[in-house]
């Protein structure tokens, strides 16, 4: 598989590479140069396929010979080994649960799958350094696919105040090879932190830089898998009428979907669901690209007003030439957020705030002879506190979360300047 970057349509690199890399020269993101395409037969018989074995072939379609088959189909089941059940919510409305890995949000996929590949193609003597910011649930995925890796340390960025104390609780206790850094400011922060490291030439070379975010195309490849998944739930008459929605923060998720769709999946349509970070549906409506301060809401890990993965979306719209105005979009408040949560639960579903955001704007959005799929991109019990304050119940917690509850955080606390950063990376 070859991918070129963005910004510098020169600079061509291997899956491997462009993998261990994250991200290439002008900060620019890495894009295949291929779109492989599959048949309608063949994305019939891969939705009769079990989630495995169908990820092997679409993982297999766009990384090609680089990998071993035998190695690549080790990586697939020892990273996608949990299940991803599709449930039904409301009216002809169903979500698919992204969340029952072992860090309870759809970042697992991404992050397991990245750590299963790296640890597969890292030398011996070599040693690299993960440099990732994260909104919240990144970080716990990350950390947990990479504790314990000989040669690789972990290094997360995340927002002090705008993050949930369970979320926080479930990355930044585990220690050895993690280490995580409390940053005093918002995410688009941390990530413009990371970026400035990832431009200092020397500082990249001394310590390895590599990215482990939404930049890293590894994770993208890995998202893929479940939108599959998701389709094949539904029978064969009715697989064309599916509309899926994708609750956005950086748009990774919702470009992993797109280049489902551009394999072959049938998807009618997508619903770019945002919360008050609306840079992308006030794009859509009005063609300007102007990102407001980001301002925190409860649904934190969408609280990012330059998504980095927009290129990758134009990119791809502009390759298979289709139209940015097919695609819906729409963004969604605190107070609907909270009172949809209300809603559902009292129908029976209980849902969080990022995920409750898909299907606020997918029960508005879809007609009566269609079908909706949102993606349940984190469990509750993750977002407890507010959750119960809404539907005054409590919330069970998995077993997951009850250990580290009571762990002390180890975390670094730092103002926002690079060279703070440097220091702990430099340490
Ligand atoms: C990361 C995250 C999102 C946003 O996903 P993107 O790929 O960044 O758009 C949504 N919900 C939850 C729970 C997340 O952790």
């Amino acid at each position: 598989m070859k991918l070129y970057n963005l910004k510098n349509h020169n600079e061509q690199l291997s899956f491997i590479e462009a993998t261990k890399i994250g991200l290439g020269s002008q900060q620019g993101l890495f894009f295949p140069l291929e779109l492989p395409k599959f048949n309608i037969k063949t994305i019939n018989s891969l939705l009769n396929l079990d989630f495995i074995s169908r990820n092997y072939e679409i993982l297999s379609t766009y990384i090609g010979k680089e990998i071993s088959s035998s190695k690549l189909a080790n990586c697939i089941e020892k990273a996608f080994s949990f299940p991803v059940p599709v449930k039904y919510v409301t009216n002809n409305i169903y979500c698919i649960e992204l969340f029952h890995g072992p860090t309870l949000a759809f970042k697992d996929f991404g992050g397991r799958f990245l750590a299963q590949i790296l640890s597969h193609v890292i030398d011996e003597n070599e040693k690299i350094t993960i440099l990732t910011a994260t909104s919240g649930d990144t970080g716990a995925a990350i950390s947990h696919a990479f504790h314990g890796m000989k040669n690789i340390r972990v290094v997360v960025l995340y927002p002090k105040y705008n993050i949930s104390i369970l979320q926080e609780k479930l990355f930044c206790t585990i220690g050895d090879n993690i280490e995580t850094i409390a940053v005093e400011g918002d995410f688009d922060i941390c990530q413009s932190l990371v970026k400035m490291a990832f431009n200092d030439k020397d500082l990249k070379k001394s310590i390895f830089l590599n990215s482990a975010n939404s930049i890293n195309i590894c994770r993208l490849l890995a998202q893929i898998c479940y939108y599959f998944e998701a389709v094949s739930y539904f029978p064969e008459e009715i697989r064309n009428d599916v509309v899926i929605s994708v609750p956005s923060g950086n748009f990774g998720n919702l470009t992993a979907g797109l280049l489902a769709k551009s394999l072959g999946l049938p998807i009618k349509r997508f619903i770019a669901a945002t919360n008050i970070n609306d840079t992308v549906p006030r794009y859509l409506s009005n063609g300007i690209w102007k990102p407001k301060k980001t301002i925190s809401t409860i649904s934190n890990a969408m609280d990012i007003s330059h998504p980095n993965n927009w290129s990758r979306i134009e990119e791809l719209f502009c390759r298979e030439s289709w139209n940015l105005t097919d695609l819906a979009y729409g963004s969604v408040s605190d107070q609907t957020t909270k009172s949809s949560i209300l809603e559902l639960a009292e129908k029976g579903y209980i849902s969080e705030p990022h995920s409750i955001i898909a299907w606020y704007l997918l029960q508005k959005n879809i007609k009566n002879n269609e079908f909706g799929c949102f993606l349940g991109t984190a469990h509750p019990a993750k977002f407890q506190d507010t959750i119960e304050k809404i539907i005054k119940k409590q919330i069970i917690l998995p077993p997951e979360l009850l250990k580290y509850i009571s762990l002390p955080i180890l975390s670094y606390d730092i103002k926002p300047t690079f060279k703070n950063l440097c220091d702990v990376l430099l340490k």
